[in-house]
């Protein structure tokens, strides 16, 4: 067994600590440096497993990306797309729906498409996800091109 971030053989130890922890293979440098990003932003561990599924088919996401006004979950920077991950999505207040609208709207202002998307859709339908949102990228770099 593999990291899935910098792909060095990773022993029974290190895939159960990483595995158990996060949801993800990962060596001891990498599982250190997941869980002090996650203290740092609170990510959400489906943040942290999509993040390595994109990466897994080849895509170039950034975690926890500081955008010039917050840290997003999950960024392609070159395509300008942010991915947020809901995780009270069924608590959702009037405030907090506002406060995603005012940040949606500054998102577009940059010229950024952000996508938020319910935590539970990541751990039911991970594959369903990656491959929509690999469709969205495809999608954007078209755009741009045609532009
Ligand atoms: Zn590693």
């Amino acid at each position: 067994m593999t990291c899935s971030d910098c792909g060095k053989e990773i022993s029974q130890h290190e895939h159960k600590e990483s595995f158990d922890n996060l949801g993800v293979n990962l060596c001891e440098r990498h599982t250190k440096l997941i869980k002090r990003i996650i203290l740092n932003n609170n990510t959400p561990l489906e943040a942290i497993q999509l993040f390595y599924a994109l990466k897994k088919k080849g895509a170039h996401p950034m975690l926890e990306w500081w955008d010039g006004n917050k840290s997003v979950d999950i960024a392609f920077s070159r395509v300008k797309l942010n991915i947020e991950i809901d995780t009270e999505y069924n608590l959702i207040t009037h405030e907090q729906a506002l406060k995603d609208l005012e940040e949606a709207m500054y998102s577009f202002k940059n010229g950024f498409t952000t996508v938020r998307i319910p935590h539970l859709t990541v751990k039911y339908y991970l594959e369903d996800t990656v491959e929509n949102i690999l469709g969205i990228i495809t999608a954007l770099k078209a755009h741009m091109k045609v532009i």
